[in-house]
């Protein structure tokens, strides 16, 4: 691999959304405009952050996640078989958090496409590969109440199926990468064996662009803060799950490393597959030095070939101001750049 191949940059999926789109630094955000007003902010925003992107180095860029209010709700809006009106009060995340979720009451499907727009808009404004993420299955069931399926299980592989229809869509429209973000991962790790890995693989199923999971500790949140408090000094759940993922279809595994107290040894499980080595916390303010990136990427390429890294952040950065936002990845790609200079 020539050199200047090495270590591709890349983000976890979400950015800051504009205060002029959407009250900044907060998840969920109400929207400041409605109709074709707020597309037209959208777009406005997903531009910005592509040129942003391109500007800090980053190589597979993203359009932000600016076109939906969050990962897994700006999806389902789409969806049939859910009642928004029945909500059902939810501790998400092995009740890391209680929220009011709307309830699936009959089988589900797509209304049609959901993030197409999005896609053709991000592939004809940059030349960079086009990352594009959608929710896991498993996640989806963890975010949303069950009155129809009975069995989570069940529940996953219905979303499985109709995500595999907006994958291949999105894939067709030129997007490089697809990424499932499964944070429930990281919680349920006896039923990502049993079914969580089998569900994904079926949302991933006929993709030929490539097919990437991201499973991190949550964005920099109080609930999120809270909890990484009560994991003890070694963070070990991907021990339990990576095995499976190492074995399935998936290509790329999308991690957190930065600032979190996951043993870096733990990708030596990940032995046929590209890793995203989170290098960018996302519950901080302080911005990374390049030094400090690469120092993360250096801890592991002690446990896997550096062909197969790439240079990623922990998670989302949609909750961080924009120009905390912005220098993090300046400093994601000067660390890759310092990295590759010493290749
Ligand atoms: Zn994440």
């Amino acid at each position: 691999m020539a050199r200047e191949d090495l270590f591709p940059t890349t983000v976890a999926g979400s950015l800051p959304k504009p205060a002029w789109l959407a009250e900044p630094e907060k998840l969920w955000a109400s929207w400041r405009a409605d109709g074709a007003e707020r597309r037209a902010a959208q777009q406005d925003a997903a531009l910005i952050w592509l040129k942003t992107q391109e500007d800090a180095g980053i190589d597979i860029v993203s359009e932000g996640e600016q076109f939906r209010i969050h990962f897994v709700h700006g999806f389902l809006e789409h969806i049939q078989g859910i009642d928004w009106e029945k909500k059902t009060k939810m501790g998400i995340r092995d009740n890391r958090y209680v929220v009011d979720v709307p309830t699936v009451t009959g089988p589900v499907t797509r209304k049609g496409p959901v993030h197409s727009e999005d896609v053709r808009f991000a592939r004809a404004h940059t030349e960079r590969k086009l990352k594009f993420t959608l929710p896991g299955p498993m996640t989806i069931c963890d975010t949303i109440a069950d009155d129809h399926y009975g069995r989570r299980a069940d529940m996953a592989m219905a979303f499985a199926e109709i995500l595999n229809q907006e994958a291949r869509e999105l894939e067709a429209l030129g997007a490089d990468v697809i990424q499932f973000d499964e944070p429930a991962f990281n919680v349920f790790m006896e039923d990502v064996q049993e079914w969580g890995v089998a569900a994904l693989e079926r949302a991933a199923e006929g993709l030929k662009c490539q097919t990437a999971v991201h499973i991190c500790y949550g964005y920099g949140i109080e609930a999120n803060n809270t909890w990484k408090e009560t994991l003890g000094s070694q963070w070990r759940q991907y021990e339990q799950t990576f095995p499976a993922l190492n074995a399935s279809k998936i290509q790329q595994v999308s991690l957190e490393c930065a600032g979190s107290k996951v043993p870096i040894s733990l990708i030596g499980l990940l032995s046929d597959k590209q890793i995203l080595v989170g290098a960018i916390n996302v519950a901080t303010n302080e911005i990374e030095t390049p030094e400090q990136v690469a120092a993360t990427l250096g801890e592991a390429m002690k446990y896997a070939d550096a062909e197969r890294l790439q240079c990623c952040t922990n998670c989302g950065l949609a909750p961080l101001s924009r120009p905390v936002a912005a220098a993090k990845l300046q400093a994601l790609g000067q660390g890759a750049a310092l990295l590759r200079s010493r290749a």
